[in-house]
């Protein structure tokens, strides 16, 4: 049997597993999720992204090899960093993710717990770019918001879900850096007034339009400075 469709196979019973333990099955009801985390770590270890070894969703030596690139300025974000260029085992590892495989959150976190050491950037919440219900209806889970949990998990630096899609935007492949703000100056709503310093989140950076339409409402809506850190960033 192929790697890929024993790694396949390995993320179906996972998944199963999983959905079990939030449904309180009968067999696993009398657990405690912690001891099901545990059988489920057990049976199944944690696989680097990017070297495959087991027991680590991300290795030291591996997540110590991770470049983090500060990004050029956006229009309202006090500074930009990311883990690198969307190409490799990252860009992999993302689009696995974003394909179905929740089990790769853990490493993606830890991919931008790298990130916020080596820019020494803190926050008071972490905010993610919201994702469209559409999105989320058809993938199953919220990519980012799931990631951000993850990583507030890590850091103890509180996931606030503090923007949503006002309305659907136009596809933003092909528009300039300009085009791409003035169809998003809309998109984003803020859900409710945030104060402090706030760490924006998202998978990849492309021109950056997104961050600071987004830097725009989280202004309005009271925050302080933002921040930015993203997995990748396009050339
Ligand atoms: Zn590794």
């Amino acid at each position: 049997m192929v790697w890929a469709t024993k790694q396949a196979r390995l993320n179906s019973h996972q998944k199963v597993i999983c959905q079990l333990a939030r449904r309180g099955s009968p067999g696993l009801k009398s657990t405690s999720t912690k001891s099901v985390q545990n059988l489920i770590s057990t049976i199944f270890p944690p696989q680097c992204l990017r070297c495959n070894r087991l027991e680590y969703a991300l290795c030291l030596d591996c997540r110590r090899s991770i470049g983090v690139q500060r990004g050029d300025q956006l229009a309202g974000v006090a500074a930009v960093f990311s883990a690198g260029d969307y190409s490799g085992w990252l860009r992999d590892a993302v689009l696995a993710y974003k394909s179905g495989r929740q089990s790769n959150v853990d490493g993606l976190a830890s991919v931008l717990l790298q990130v916020l050491e080596v820019s020494q950037l803190s926050a008071d919440y972490l905010v993610g770019i919201p994702s469209t219900k559409a999105k989320v209806e058809s993938r199953g889970f919220d990519t980012i918001g799931n990631l951000c949990s993850a990583l507030s998990r890590k850091t103890k630096i509180r996931h606030v879900r503090a923007l949503k899609f006002a309305h659907r935007v136009t596809s933003q492949v092909g528009l300039t850096r300009d085009q791409r703000l003035q169809n998003l100056n809309q998109a984003f709503c803020a859900t409710r007034a945030i104060s402090g310093n706030v760490l924006l989140v998202d998978d990849v950076i492309t021109t950056g339009a997104t961050m600071s339409a987004a830097a725009q409402k989280l202004r309005i809506a009271g925050a302080k400075n933002i921040f930015a850190i993203s997995l990748c960033r396009t050339q």
